[in-house]
């Protein structure tokens, strides 16, 4: 009886030991579950950042585009001359673009139409009385992205 007893206890022990370590492996393999998902997380990640990769180009154009685009020069400007170098600006972009017609455009001082130098497929866009601004020249090229105001 006693021997009996000791060995359902032995039995009862190896059971339980049993139960104890499929329940250890199930939550290890519940473990290793989660650690398989994380190179998916990583993957997604990774998307994530090309995506944004892909977008910061275009998002710096985009500012680009819409931030004035800083004079050469120090020289405090009118409105009128800032219409001007708006009109240059409207300009090189249609030249970028491949419009050379720009007889839409001219100077909002005195309605001159504007210069158009192409040189080495570069090309110059000037206002015609660039004095009547206070400047020698009021010009805006479409190699240097930026307007040029020579006193
Ligand atoms: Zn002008």
């Amino acid at each position: 009886m006693d021997e009996h007893n000791d060995m359902d206890i032995a039995k009862d022990a190896v059971a339980e030991f049993a139960k104890d370590e499929t329940a250890r492996q199930q939550s290890q393999e519940g473990k290793k579950k989660k650690k398989d998902r994380r190179p998916l997380y990583y993957v997604l990640l990774a998307l994530c950042a090309v995506l944004i990769a892909f977008q910061v180009p275009k998002i710096l154009s985009l500012r680009q585009e819409n931030t004035k685009p800083q004079r050469i020069g120090t020289t405090a400007t009118d409105s009128q001359t800032d219409a001007c170098i708006d009109n240059l600006w409207h300009i090189v972009r249609q030249l970028q673009l491949g419009e050379t017609d720009i007889r839409g455009y001219a100077c909002p001082l005195n309605g001159k139409p504007y210069l158009l130098i192409h040189e080495k497929g570069v090309y110059s866009v000037a206002c015609p009385n660039a004095e009547a601004h206070g400047f020698s020249h009021v010009r805006v090229t479409t190699a240097k992205p930026i307007p040029e105001l020579v006193p």
